[in-house]
């Protein structure tokens, strides 16, 4: 295509009214002309969506969103027409005539675009019916959902990268806010993505005010929550780790005086939806959570987020703390941890996988599908993770066992990360993107301890006896990369044990690492 730039400008302009693109989007959508695959890991807010949805209009064939959210698909779709790029839907809420309509539109290239659910693509008709189509690409939103680590882990988006490939293998662009490198392993091998184009960008929010309270007690988290309120921040979300949390301390403030709600994952879709619509409207000026509510929420004026417990990991912080401030307008993240919070997250972590629970299922799958709840799904996908078809029921076991050992390894290291962070004396946002293996070079000016004036500029540090993003090799924790350095230690993200943090001029006295 001649002059891709000009003409992604030029489609942004006429078919949604922005002037600019910004640097990520344009790169991202000048490689989805190109046909390649894309990974791109955005904050919220970032303008993901614009990334599949303007090369859209310009691909021959229609493109296949894939997004978790039946309600957030709406709003998108509603948008879309608005505009007059026809987009449908083919879901469970769709009656079989409508299901038709939608195909016949896109067929006829009234509609662009196609929202569809993996549920739907796993019945073979009616893949074959999108396959006819002739996709030019599929996008899959909020892509994390596919990593059985994060905590939006959904089950149905395992099969997504099988369907891809039923679907003639077009192109395709994964979108994500979780940016963590073991994450966007995760992504990309699942989705069976060829040699991706990964954009990280802008995980830095200079508008949002990161604080953390160490609270020994429960009286003092209290007090330090009910304080933030009384100082009228605007509309927030309270995150809590438990459902049961999320009613008690709704119930509080109420009590309190504070009009507050509780939205989690155990409540029916109806009084989800409403709650939700009324959070949007403003009507609820603090929302008391578990994880299962913000994901993708397209609210800009969020003036705060307030954790309640240690965050099981970076990511899930880094994801719901960017929910506040998408207007670019101040806003505050604060995190009020203790001690004992670890302990809540390591038992959430779920048990070790039973072995014979496993050779049960590795043998009852050598005869046919097997009837899936979340927790077996979680199991198949660990088999299928461990490449069991080929394997003995037992060796499969035992092989999907020491994965699952691995992977909780992996996950407890994410949370001693995030006690680090909550412990860090230094900048917390240079903290928290080192996670990411992303290098701030000067302090960030939004965060309490920069605030306080204690941080140290960081001078360069000519003591780094491994570069960033270098792998190298530990007696005992075996390959790994180097992630970050900060003061006289380094961070390495290990494949079998996790992130640790090593002391450098340890390191360096007993040639611990080598390459
Ligand atoms: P994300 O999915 O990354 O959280 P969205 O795709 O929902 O972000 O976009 C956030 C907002 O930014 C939307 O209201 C969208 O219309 C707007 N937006 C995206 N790209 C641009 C652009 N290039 N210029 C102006 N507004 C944009
Ligand atoms: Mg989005």
């Amino acid at each position: 295509m001649l002059f891709p730039s000009l003409k992604l400008k030029r489609a942004a302009r006429n078919h949604f009214g922005w002037r600019k693109l910004r640097k990520t989007q344009l790169t991202a959508m000048k490689a989805i002309l190109k046909r390649q695959d894309v990974l791109v890991v955005l904050p919220t807010g970032g303008g993901k969506s614009a990334i599949y949805q303007v090369p859209a209009t310009l691909l021959s064939g229609p493109t296949i969103v894939i997004s978790p959210l039946l309600a957030l698909q709406q709003d998108q779709i509603a948008n879309l027409n608005e505009r007059g790029i026809g987009a449908v839907r083919i879901s469970s809420a769709e009656t079989p005539r409508q299901q038709d309509q939608a195909l016949i539109a896109l067929h006829e290239k009234r509609a662009r675009y196609l929202f569809i659910t993996p549920e739907q693509l796993s019945r073979p008709d009616r893949l074959a019916a999108v396959k006819a189509l002739k996709p030019g690409l599929v996008a899959v939103d909020e892509a994390h959902c596919i990593s059985t680590w994060g905590h939006d882990f959904r089950p149905d988006y395992l099969s997504l990268g099988q369907f891809i490939r039923d679907l003639g293998r077009p192109p395709v662009v994964a979108l994500t806010a979780t940016a963590s490198p073991p994450v966007r392993e995760d992504i990309s091998l699942r989705l069976g993505l060829r040699k991706p184009k990964v954009l990280v960008s802008g995980l830095d929010r200079p508008n949002l005010f990161l604080e953390v309270g160490h609270c020994p007690t429960e009286e003092v988290r209290w007090r330090r929550l009910t304080s933030l309120l009384q100082t009228d921040p605007g509309q927030g979300i309270v995150y809590v780790p438990t459902r049961r949390k999320a009613e008690d301390l709704a119930k509080k403030l109420t009590a309190a005086g504070f009009k507050a709600r509780s939205y989690h994952g155990g409540m029916s879709t109806g009084p989800r939806e409403q709650l939700h619509e009324e959070f949007l409207s403003g009507d609820v000026p603090v929302m008391v959570a578990t994880s299962a509510f913000g994901m993708g929420i397209d609210k800009p004026d969020i003036r705060w987020v307030a954790h309640l417990a240690l965050p099981d990991s970076p990511d899930s912080y880094l994801q719901e703390i960017g929910r506040a401030g998408r207007d670019g307008e101040q806003s505050r993240a604060l995190l009020l941890w203790q001690h004992e919070d670890t302990g809540l997250t390591r038992f959430f972590n779920g048990g070790r996988p039973d072995a014979h629970e496993l050779e049960r299922l590795a043998t009852a799958l050598q005869s046919g599908p097997v009837r899936s709840t979340k927790k077996i799904a979680q199991l198949i996908g660990l088999l299928e993770d461990i490449g069991a078809s080929g394997m003995s029921p037992a060796e499969a076991a035992r092989a999907a066992v020491a994965e699952a050992d691995r992977r909780s390894a992996m996950q407890n290291s994410r949370i001693e990360m995030m006690l680090g962070f909550a412990q860090a004396k230094g900048c917390r946002t240079r903290e928290l993107l080192a996670y990411f293996g992303e290098h701030m070079a000067s302090a960030c000016n939004h965060c309490d301890n920069c605030a306080s004036g204690t941080v140290v500029e960081e001078a360069v540090t000519e003591d780094q006896p491994f570069p960033v993003h270098s792998t190298v090799r530990h007696p005992q924790w075996g390959a790994g990369m180097v992630m970050s350095y900060a003061e006289d230690k380094m961070t390495i993200l290990f494949d079998q044990v996790g992130y640790k943090t090593l002391s450098v001029p340890v390191v360096k006295a007993n040639g611990l690492l080598v390459r």
